[in-house]
């Protein structure tokens, strides 16, 4: 079952839980469809922490980077099959 919008929207805001995370990330090491789905509304975020965002924390920003790196790899990884 793909991650649904609600899912992926949390899981870019980083507001879900430990157990929630877990799942998610799971899906997505075999999905790259939902990867795809990550990377685009990760956009968002990575902007906020590239430009001047006084709003985000350190770590916000360090987590929002370490995602965008990490979807990119996937999405890279996938494409590199075809
Ligand atoms: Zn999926």
């Amino acid at each position: 079952m793909h991650l649904t919008e609600r899912d992926i929207a949390l899981y870019v805001e980083q507001t879900l839980s430990e157990s929630e995370r877990e799942r998610i990330e799971s899906h997505l090491s075999d999905c790259p469809a939902c990867v795809e789905q990550v990377a685009a509304l990760t956009r968002l975020p990575l902007i906020m922490a590239d430009t001047t965002a006084p709003h985000l924390d350190a770590a916000t920003r360090r987590r929002a980077e370490h995602l965008e790196t990490w979807t990119r790899t996937r999405v890279r990884d996938d494409s590199s099959y075809k």
